[in-house]
Order: C-alpha cells, then sequence, then structure tokens
C-alpha cells in the first residue's frame, strides 16, 4: 500500500470471505481487521483463512485484538470489561494476545492493535507498574516476530499514554490512534493529542464523535465529518507528522446505513489527502 491509501475497520466474523468481499465492493483495497473466531486463529483455520485474505486483494493493515466479554456500553463498563487491565482476565487474555500476535505474523502483518484499558494515571499506582510489566512482556513476544504492537487511543489522556510508552520503553509499542475517542471518553483535544504522540503512530481510525453530555456515558460517535474532531485539520496534521500509515474508516454502526456512511466518508478523505 501507499501512504495514506483508505481502508476500513471491519469484523472478520464466521464468513471472512463475505466480510472482504463487502470491503472490495466499496472500493477499498486496505482493511484493519478484528480478532477472527478462535477456529481460524491457528491451525487448519488459519491456513484457511490466509488464503480467503490473499484471494480478496484487500491488504490487511492491522490485526485488532477482541476479548470475550468486552463490552463499551458506558465508561464504567469499559473500566470493568476492556482490554488487559481488568485482573481477572488478566492471565487468559495475555495468552490470546500472544495468539492473536502469532496469527498475524502468519498473514504477513506487522500491526497488531488493542484496547487495553483504562491505564491508571498515576506510575506510583502499583497496577500502572504491573501493567507496564504487562505491556514490556507482550512487545518483546511480538518483537521476536518482528511485530508492532499498537495502543488503541481515547481511554486516557495523550499525556498518560505519552508517559506509559515512555514506561514500557519498547521500540515496537507503537499508537493507533482515534481521534473520535478522545472526544467519546472527554480525554483531551485530538489534534493537539496526534501533535503528542505523532512518532509512534503507525495507524489511525478516521473516526469522528462529540464529547459526553453525561457523567459516566461515552461521547456520540458521529459520521466522519459531523463531529468535532475537525477531520480536515486531522488529515493535515497526519501529513505534517510525516505519517506513512492508511487511513483507515471506523464507523461503528451497522447495515445500510454503515455502508453509506463509509462510502461518504471516502469522499471525504480523497478530497481531503
Ligand atoms: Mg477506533
Amino acid at each position: 500500500m501507499k501512504p495514506l491509501d483508505l481502508g476500513v475497520m471491519t469484523g472478520i466474523g464466521d464468513n471472512p470471505r463475505e466480510s472482504l468481499r463487502k470491503v472490495r465492493d466499496i472500493g477499498l483495497a486496505t482493511a484493519q481487521m478484528g480478532t477472527p473466531p478462535d477456529n481460524y486463529l491457528a491451525g487448519s483455520g488459519r491456513a484457511e483463512l490466509k488464503k480467503i485474505i490473499a484471494d480478496s486483494g484487500v491488504e490487511i493493515t492491522t490485526v485488532f485484538c477482541g476479548f470475550a466479554g468486552e463490552a463499551y456500553d458506558d465508561i464504567p463498563t469499559v473500566r470493568r470489561t476492556v482490554g488487559l487491565v481488568p485482573k481477572a482476565t488478566r492471565s487468559e487474555r495475555v495468552k490470546k494476545t500472544k495468539a492473536i500476535i502469532d496469527f498475524a505474523k502468519s498473514i504477513a502483518v506487522t500491526n497488531v492493535a488493542a484496547h487495553i484499558g483504562f491505564i491508571p494515571e498515576d506510575p506510583s499506582n502499583p497496577d500502572y507498574r504491573e501493567l507496564v510489566n504487562v505491556l514490556k512482556e507482550i512487545c518483546d513476544y511480538a518483537a521476536a516476530n518482528k511485530q508492532n504492537f499498537c495502543l488503541e487511543t481515547g481511554q486516557e489522556s495523550a499525556g498518560v499514554l505519552l508517559q506509559f510508552i515512555r514506561d514500557v520503553d519498547k521500540p515496537n509499542l507503537k499508537v493507533n490512534f482515534d481521534p473520535a475517542n478522545m472526544l467519546l471518553y472527554g480525554s483531551g483535544e485530538p489534534i493537539a493529542a496526534l501533535n503528542l504522540l505523532g512518532k509512534y503512530v503507525v495507524g489511525v481510525h478516521c473516526k469522528d464523535g462529540k464529547r459526553p453530555v453525561e457523567k459516566d456515558k461515552l461521547g456520540s460517535e458521529m459520521p466522519l465529518g459531523q463531529g468535532d474532531v475537525g477531520i480536515d485539520r486531522f488529515v493535515a496534521t497526519l501529513k505534517k507528522i510525516g505519517y506513512k500509515g492508511a487511513l483507515t474508516i471506523e464507523r461503528e454502526i451497522s447495515g445500510e446505513q454503515q455502508k453509506k456512511d463509509i462510502i461518504a466518508a471516502m469522499k471525504l478523505l480523497e478530497s481531503l489527502k
């Protein structure tokens, strides 16, 4: 792919051929994919999925980790269920993350990304130290495969994320920057955050949204260009920082409206890039 090629975030589901055909049919040649069902992660299923991806003509730029039991209903639910922060599920999810890293390697994808959960804001918090060590372990695992592990933005401010990246201190720890999430979680101004994290950014979600209006609620995701990110400034800033990855559209609704919004987003991004 070329820098700033357009793409879309897609689930793979139980019918990956159909999922990837939809990507291709709307005219996109790259995609970030969610974690495939377990039967595709290893063994003969993995070989089958590798062939389906190769046949699809869609270049997978990132594999996204997803874990059973995660929910995004509101901020307390995200805190309780998402990523590697919740302790009750941590060891099984670290194991799953490594399986996803190996899967991504087998389909020649360098970037594996995840929402790891809300990083504690205080570096002297013992939970913070534990999380730093978990990420060191995952980064070392990915590094042995020559891969990056990417943190999806939004659940903490860019300053907290930057400190965390410095504390993990692994060269393959990168960022998948989602500007809308900064607003949806009330974590700060997206363009300033992008400037701060710029050199770590290897993937982005082109997504838009508005800040929350009620305590503990997430803000509202909006069609690209209709929220408060400032997509023109977002794309201009990506160019300014020398970003070379894909512009991956993310629209977290389903059905016909999702398709319409993705097509409108493609037109908008083509005009801006
Ligand atoms: Mg995202």
